[in-house]
């Protein structure tokens, strides 16, 4: 097991801004962005990527995926979604930590890729507001 800036944020020794916790995943706002409301959905269970990752890990991961892109997509008045995932630095994985990103996508909106940008003073502690609140009304 690799530490990294997501194991400190699943136990809590770094701040983040929760979407969903279970048992064995963690969602949370991408604090650089490609787009605003971007999402990191992360197994608990250390894996690598895609390359080392269980199948139970990942069944868990794209389930928590499929349950919060919707949310994502309405919360951010999005047009859509992309589900993207980076394995190994050849191919932009910065943070060694099996990672999904959820990127809302609005339409002509010029997204192609990272590097991504920050948040405005406050507005990410009031997109991962907006996104539990669709969540919480839509899966009641
Ligand atoms: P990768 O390029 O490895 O697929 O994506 C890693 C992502 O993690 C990047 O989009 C980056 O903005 C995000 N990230 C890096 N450090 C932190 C952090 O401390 N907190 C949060 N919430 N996201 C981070």
């Amino acid at each position: 097991m690799e530490e990294t800036i997501f194991s400190q944020i699943i136990k809590g020794e770094l701040p983040a801004d929760i979407i969903h916790e279970d048992d064995d995943v963690l969602a949370f706002l991408d604090i650089n962005p490609v787009s605003p409301g971007g999402t990191l959905v992360i197994p608990k269970k250390w894996s690598r990527n895609i390359l080392d990752i269980d199948a139970e890990s990942w069944a868990k991961v794209m389930e928590v995926v499929r349950m919060l892109a919707p949310a994502i997509k309405v919360a951010m008045r999005a047009d859509g979604v992309n589900i993207m995932m980076n394995n190994e630095p050849a191919a932009g994985q910065i943070v060694s930590h099996s990672h999904v990103h959820i990127i809302p996508r609005h339409e002509n909106d010029g997204v192609v890729s990272w590097p991504g940008k920050g948040y405005p003073e406050g507005e990410k502690e009031k997109t991962a507001e907006k996104i539990r609140e669709v969540l919480v009304a839509t899966t009641e």
